[in-house]
């Protein structure tokens, strides 16, 4: 920590030089200080979007999303307990920039034999498409620090999202649990003012502008390749021109919520509990991830435990008293065993169609989903 004054109201205090932008407490003035000359340059692009929201209201909305998504919607206040709810204000660079893709290539012919795979069967196809984005880079150098900020992006396409960055209108405005705010998080920004954090801990800009930029070119850059895989057999060619538009920093509400399952059936001595986490928008109330419980497997690996202690308890009637016993115990076994087989290989399956099911409620904003988890 270093003391430094101002550059616009003058006044001394702390800071950080880890920091790649420094905030004024005082008159909450961003600017960049270079060590080496001792210069200070005030950086004007910088927002914040307001924290609307306490710990207290958090709570109730996570419990208000755990009730959309339960297959018992009435039993979620008794077998849910929120054990953490955490809310900071982080720093994204949001870069607007359109990409433009031209693509070329070989389009299996409908209407025909498919087993034939002559070089006949295909056409060459070319195409082109054009998107614009307001493309959100964390500005923290760990893009892990926080649970759920990695993978925001859930394209509508069936690709496979392998950047952390995401648009960032089109994720804050899914997953909303009351309606009355429809305003978009951008929308709903202000110049950097600490008063609009509302008590949220305000966290410090690691990263610059140039990273921020390269990282959300080669990003769109990587989707719009994906997307142009989707339409041919065979991609022959492809090129994408990006037009940045401009470049600003904002600061986000985000809350992180930990909720804890424990059933209140007999199965809760056999429970083992485990934390799910969900990220819920402090400005739009929306919920941008969510882990869900998974519920189905757990009880059939309670059915597991239950069966392979009567199996134990059997086993030793079976050498102590009659071995017609040791059948039942072997039978026991046998259920304890295939109830850990089936429910392992149903996780798998499980885990991937709830996260798409999860993903598709969320996409559908402000709309009332209806999962029910089997
Ligand atoms: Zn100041």
């Amino acid at each position: 920590m270093y003391e430094l004054q101002c550059p616009a109201c003058n006044k001394a205090s702390q800071y950080n030089f880890l920091d790649y932008l420094l905030l004024c407490p005082f008159c909450s003035a961003t600017f960049k200080f270079h060590a080496e000359t001792g210069q200070k340059e005030l950086f004007g692009d910088h927002y914040i979007v307001p924290n609307l929201l306490d710990a207290a209201t958090i709570k109730e909305l996570a419990l208000e999303w755990l009730r959309r998504i339960h297959h018992k919607p009435g039993a979620v206040d008794k077998e849910f307990y929120v054990v953490d709810v955490q809310g900071f204000s982080i720093p994204l660079w949001i870069v607007s920039l359109e990409g433009h893709t031209a693509w070329k290539g070989l389009v299996r012919k409908q209407n025909r034999s498919i087993m034939s795979h002559s070089a006949n069967d295909f056409l060459v196809e070319t195409g082109q498409f054009r998107r614009s984005y307001r493309w959100a880079i964390s500005a923290r150098s760990n893009i892990c620090e926080t649970w759920g900020l990695t993978r925001l992006h859930e394209p509508t396409e069936p690709i496979s999202v392998e950047w952390d960055g995401f648009p960032f209108d089109s994720t804050f405005s899914r997953g909303r649990l009351m309606a009355e705010e429809q305003r978009s998080a951008y929308e709903g920004r202000h110049y950097f003012e600490f008063k609009y954090a509302n008590s949220l801990p305000i966290l410090g800009i690691q990263v610059d502008e140039n990273e921020g930029l390269r990282r959300a070119q080669n990003h769109v850059e990587l989707y719009h390749y994906k997307l142009a895989c989707l339409n041919a057999d065979y991609l022959i060619d492809y090129r994408t021109e990006l037009e940045v538009a401009g470049i600003q920093l904002i600061h986000v509400p985000i809350w992180k919520v930990g909720d804890i399952y424990r059933p209140k059936s007999l199965a809760r001595h056999f429970y083992r509990s485990k934390e799910k986490r969900l990220i819920i928008d402090g400005y739009a109330k929306g919920v941008l991830s969510g882990e869900l419980a998974m519920v189905y497997h757990d009880k059939v690996m309670i059915n597991a435990y239950v069966t392979a202690l009567a199996a134990a308890f059997f086993f030793l009637l079976g050498i102590s008293w009659h071995p017609a016993l040791l059948l039942v115990s072997l039978f026991a076994l046998m259920i304890a065993g295939f109830s850990v087989f089936t429910s392992l290989k149903r996780r798998a399956a499980k885990e991937e169609e709830e996260l798409q099911k999860l993903s598709a409620s969320i996409g559908r904003s402000s709309s009332t989903s209806q999962i029910k988890a089997p």
